[in-house]
């Protein structure tokens, strides 16, 4: 008997029980396929990390003694597709037994469910074993109750011992406190020059030329010769030790800070690592809270809880989201949004000088952090009324961590609440005021962060300004009983009839020209 198992692309977690054990009846398969390039258009750098990745495991798991087969894009066996290349390599090799492991995408969760159901020999699924929470969960957790995040986050907290007086399960918080926000989140003082991006560099130009061969269509630009993601479990490993004694120390208080000059400032880049399960969740909070007890003074726990709230919190929240509310809601539409993305999302030629920055960033790493993807284009698409089909595409394609359950959860969820309010509690949404506090990009726009309407002196107004009224102000029948939100229509009703006439106003033109911003 013989025994084929598949691997996808984001299951290359080492670790994994399937592989403590080298049986020589086991042939495990990894493909480049079309199919996985050619669903969402994807950042060149974001298959060119995956391939690469995908090739490195395998050669790792050849060197431990397993049996691994591994089809390239450019193999004439490769029929492109996953149910093709599995049913070949049952005929071809005689299989017995196909095994796969739990895929974290719908789209393929539903592919394996057909393919197994459909082929003449025995099948067998298991789990990833790489998150913290088991895909149901969390629907069997909150039922048909609201999904908040944060008593789920404190449950994890109680349920895992992570910073925690004791294990009981009833123990309260290291420091007595559970949030430490409002100690985070500073802007980044005037000439701030950050730490250096921890880089990987090597020569890819073998897998971009095989992209260009084959016409896979991309986005987002590349060096060949000198990409610097990481794509090892041995560089990931590195990466998570240069954030635990070089970043970590000032992640929280410059979590949501920006500038131009900075791509990934205090962040661990390490989503893509975690993504693709080359490092495991939970190495990476044991690491950063032995951080934290190492040197409490240097480290302080508002950094450490900021950091652990993103990963034990937000990521395994909205994997429990995603399980609970696919396939219904990537259509979801709840402000019935229908405009297309502009232009400037795909080439950053706006001068809207924000904007501008989020997307270079985005487009030349195939990265930005969350506070770009949230308050600068998520924000953007919202206030100018963009469909989530057109904003999740972007967000799908240009991250190097795009995958379908953590991206949808929080471009459709939190960024753009499409979802009426199952993620978050109201929508992101802000003028130049936020932004120019958490930033330095309206110092040196060509638009005035201070003015709502233009006057015809000096620079222009911040579209921001106008718009975020207008969104107020055109969603009012869905936002005004919202308890979070209540107050900003007080503001706006306090303003003069002819000022407010003037903004809306504005906002219209402005969203005219929305092109050509
Ligand atoms: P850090 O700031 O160092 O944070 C550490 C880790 O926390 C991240 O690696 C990530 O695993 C986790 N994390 C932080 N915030 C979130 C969050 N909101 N949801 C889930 N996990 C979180 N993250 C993705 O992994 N893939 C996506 O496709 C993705 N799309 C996003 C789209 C939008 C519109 C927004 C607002 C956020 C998105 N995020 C996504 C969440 C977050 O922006 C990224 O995880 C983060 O920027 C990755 O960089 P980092 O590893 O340096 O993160
Ligand atoms: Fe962005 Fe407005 Fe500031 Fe310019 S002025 S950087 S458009 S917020």
């Amino acid at each position: 008997p013989k025994t084929l198992r598949l691997i996808l692309g984001d299951q290359l977690n080492q670790q994994h029980s399937w592989f403590r054990t080298v049986d020589p009846t086991v042939v495990y398969v990894l493909m480049e396929m079309r199919q996985e390039t050619d669903y969402a258009q994807h950042h060149i750098q974001k298959v060119v990390a995956f391939f690469l990745a995908m090739r490195h495991f395998a050669d790792e798991l050849r060197q431990a003694g397993h049996t691994v087969t591994y089809l390239t894009l450019d193999n004439p066996a490769n029929t492109q597709s996953l149910p093709g290349n599995i049913n070949e390599l049952i005929n071809l090799q005689g299989f017995t037994k196909f095994e796969y492991l739990l895929p974290d995408e719908h789209r393929l969760d539903r592919q394996l469910v057909e393919l197994a159901a459909s082929l003449p020999i025995e099948t067998g699924v298991a789990d990833t074993e790489h998150f913290y929470t088991k895909r149901d969960d969390f629907a069997k957790r909150f039922g048909a109750r609201n999904f908040i995040m944060e008593p789920f986050y404190r449950d994890m907290r109680r349920k895992h011992g992570i910073l925690m007086e004791s294990n009981d399960p009833n123990a309260q918080p290291a420091t007595g406190q559970w949030n430490y926000d409002a100690d985070n989140r500073n802007g980044l003082p005037k000439g701030f020059v950050g730490p250096p991006a921890r880089e990987h560099a090597r020569d890819v130009s073998d897998i971009v030329q095989l992209l260009q061969q084959q016409g896979v269509s991309t986005m987002g630009t590349i060096d060949p010769a000198r990409f610097l993601w990481p794509v090892t479990r041995s560089e990931y490993l590195d990466m998570l030790e240069h954030f635990a004694d070089n970043l970590l120390y000032a992640f929280g208080t410059y979590q949501d800070a920006m500038a131009p000059a900075e791509w990934s400032l205090f962040h661990s880049r390490l989503s893509f690592g975690m993504n693709s399960k080359l490092i495991a969740p939970r190495e990476v909070i044991d690491r950063v809270v032995a951080a934290y007890w190492a040197d409490p003074e240097r480290i302080s726990y508002a950094q450490v809880e900021g950091f652990v709230r993103q990963i034990l919190g937000w990521r395994e929240y909205m994997r429990g989201v995603y399980w609970a509310k696919m396939p219904a809601f990537a259509h979801l539409n709840f402000f019935n949004h229908q405009r297309k993305l502009p232009h400037y999302y795909w080439d950053a030629n706006t001068r809207m000088n924000c904007v501008h920055h989020a997307v270079r960033h985005s487009l030349t790493y195939a990265y930005s952090h969350h506070i770009q993807r949230l308050m600068v284009t998520g924000n953007f698409a919202l206030l100018t009324g963009i469909h989530p089909d057109e904003v999740d595409a972007w967000y799908l394609g240009v991250y190097i961590d795009a995958i379908q359950w953590v991206e949808i959860t929080n471009t459709r969820g939190m960024s753009q609440f499409a979802d009426g309010g199952i993620v978050g509690t109201k929508p992101y949404v802000s003028s130049a005021t936020y932004i120019n506090k958490m930033s330095h990009y309206c110092t040196g726009c060509q638009y005035d962060k201070a003015k709502k309407v233009n006057d015809n002196k000096g620079k222009p107004a911040c579209p921001f300004n106008s718009l975020y009224w207008d969104f107020y102000d055109r969603n009012r029948a869905k936002l005004e009983h919202n308890p979070r939100i209540g107050m900003m229509y007080r503001v706006w009703d306090k303003m003069q009839p002819a000022d407010k006439a003037a903004i809306l106003q504005q906002a219209q033109t402005y969203l005219a020209q929305l092109e050509s911003l």
